[in-house]
């Protein structure tokens, strides 16, 4: 088959590979569409230490399944799907208690580490467990369906964080994650989202996708602007999507007293805290990692158009031209957010 292959730091290619085997637990899913996240971008140069080469990238995929393993009841070829971006164990103490983020024995698509190495989706096909299959509405087409996945991961944010009906939430950074965090805290019935960008043109898409204020930090002070918008209390609940020190500490400083600011961004290993405003201010900081028991969810939100994946799509193109894309996406072209490759 073929497959877009990470050969070394840096340097990608098509090329063909064997086929996956297909266990009795598992399906080989035909790939329709792929999205590249930001992760693989960042760790295809090898900063994130997460795509140790040789490896094929892609976690957020969606297709038809090609071949049914045997134990693998109640699916069957020519299903159309998508898939947890993480496989998870099932049997573990997490998995049981239903964190299935939280595995034990966690492996990401299209992810290679220390612990081990996973083949993803920027291929043809792509073996998955059963386990993690999630069938897709009739209405939903490939492309959008492979971005299900980054609204999972909003929608768990919003949900590990303790909010009240009509509270004020900031989100940091409108990248992919933060559009998608923009429209998960519109539909948990936020009274007022403030979206904070340096890019007027996320800043513009976020505005479209239901925040109520937009703020371009480059420009402002966000966090002054912010207590101005909130008769000097600060926000609820602040979000962030980049992980790095600088929204970090930005996301911190816009809380209210005994707010809360949750974690997703987490592009840098460790960042510096504002230490004595968490403690004096009593503020909650809460981590989210990917996603929990989202996916039925979100795939039954797109399919009615409650959440909308199309503005986010920026281009969809064939995987042989995946390199050149992910070179557009590393050099940062503005105006691209989310590109799909179609093996
Ligand atoms: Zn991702
Ligand atoms: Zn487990």
């Amino acid at each position: 088959m073929n497959a877009l292959v990470l050969k070394e730091y840096g340097k990608l290619a098509c090329e063909e590979v064997p086929m996956p085997e297909c266990r009795p637990w598992e399906v080989l899913v035909a790939v329709k569409a792929c999205g590249i996240c930001g992760s693989d971008v960042h760790g295809m140069d090898g900063s994130t230490r997460r795509r140790r080469p040789p490896i094929i990238m892609g976690h957020e995929a969606a297709g038809v399944i090609a071949v049914a393993g045997a134990d693998a009841k109640g699916w069957n070829p020519g299903d159309r799907v998508t898939f947890d971006s993480t496989i998870y164990c099932g049997v573990c103490a997490f998995c049981r208690r239903g964190q299935v983020n939280l595995c034990d024995d966690r492996r990401v698509l299209g992810v290679s580490c220390e612990e081990y190495r996973q083949p993803g989706a920027f291929a043809e096909f792509v073996a998955v467990p059963h386990r993690i299959l999630y069938r897709l509405p009739d209405n939903l087409p490939f492309e959008q369906a492979a971005l299900v996945e980054p609204f999972t991961i909003a929608f768990h944010a919003v949900r590990r964080t303790v909010a009240t009906l009509n509270d004020t939430a900031v989100v940091v950074g409108c990248g992919m994650i933060g559009l998608t965090l923009v429209q998960a805290a519109r539909l948990a019935g936020y009274g007022r989202i403030v979206a904070v960008d340096v890019a007027p043109e996320k800043l513009a898409l976020a505005a479209s996708l239901g925040a109520t204020d937009i703020l371009n930090s480059a420009k402002v002070d966000a966090a002054r602007e912010i207590l101005g918008l909130t008769g000097g209390v600060g926000a609820d609940q602040a979000f962030e999507a980049v992980g790095v020190g600088a929204t970090v500490d930005l996301a911190i400083r816009c809380a209210r007293k005994g707010g809360a600011v949750t974690l997703v961004g987490n592009v840098t290993p460790q960042v510096q805290l504002p230490l004595q405003v968490v403690v004096t201010r009593e503020l909650s900081l809460y981590g989210s990692c990917a996603s929990a028991g989202e996916y039925a969810a979100c795939l039954a939100m797109m399919s009615r158009g409650a959440i909308d994946a199309k503005p986010l799509l920026s281009a969809t193109a064939p995987l042989a031209e995946g390199a050149a894309w992910f070179d557009r996406l590393y050099r940062k072209e503005p105006g691209l957010l989310k590109v799909v490759l179609k093996p």
